[in-house]
């Protein structure tokens, strides 16, 4: 299962290498300072002035932003 998973990020990692501008995996919400899967279920408008998006969850952590508690990420 874990393979299965990593094997996954690996492809979703390559494809946005390989296609900039793909939607990210992470959203962050500059208003709340936390970040999201970008799957979120308290994430109503993906492309909402507010969030900014993140390739990885170290990537948003460095920004500065913390964990979703709903989704976990
Ligand atoms: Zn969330």
């Amino acid at each position: 299962m874990l393979k299965r998973i990593l094997s996954m990020l690996t492809l979703t990692a390559v494809i946005l290498v390989a296609t900039p501008g793909l939607a990210a995996d992470y959203l962050g919400n500059t208003r709340s300072m936390k970040f999201h899967r970008y799957s979120c279920s308290t994430i109503k408008h993906h492309d909402a002035p507010h969030f900014v998006s993140f390739n990885t969850r170290d990537e948003a952590i460095a920004a500065g932003y913390v964990p979703c508690k709903r989704c976990n990420p």
